[in-house]
């Protein structure tokens, strides 16, 4: 748990939020700023800056992390598709520095992102 982060203040209980999902490795929480109908964070419980900190050994946790994410966008009605997305650093639009994915769906989405 890193202190001065959003995510692991939420992970912990530090800060309240409704989880849509909690398990030992994961939790999900919907964005506060829906671009989507569905617009859901999937993130690790334990404390990864982002998708550039990944090595094979997380294998357990992505797994984790796509199959809630399936089992998500399943709950929300999703059976058009969905999108699955992780920003990673400043050009990639990350704005809290705790790996998270962005499951999107309930609306036809557009490629390629801006
Ligand atoms: P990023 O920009 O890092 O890819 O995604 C961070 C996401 O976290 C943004 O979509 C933003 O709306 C969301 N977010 C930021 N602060 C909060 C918060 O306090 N609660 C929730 N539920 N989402 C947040
Ligand atoms: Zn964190």
């Amino acid at each position: 748990m890193t202190t001065d982060c959003l995510f692991c203040r939420m992970a912990s209980g530090e800060i309240p939020v409704a989880k849509v999902h909690e398990d030992d490795l994961v939790f999900a929480i919907r964005d506060i700023n829906p671009q989507a109908p569905t617009h859901v964070l999937v993130l690790p419980v334990a404390h990864i800056g982002s998708a550039a900190e990944l090595t094979e050994a997380d294998a357990p946790l992505l797994g984790r992390l796509f199959s809630v994410a399936a089992k998500i966008a399943q709950q929300d009605g999703l059976e058009g598709g969905w999108r699955l997305v992780s920003n990673v650093g400043p050009d990639g639009g990350q704005t809290v520095p705790h790996l998270h994915m962005h499951l999107l769906g309930g609306r036809s989405m557009h490629w390629p992102p801006g």
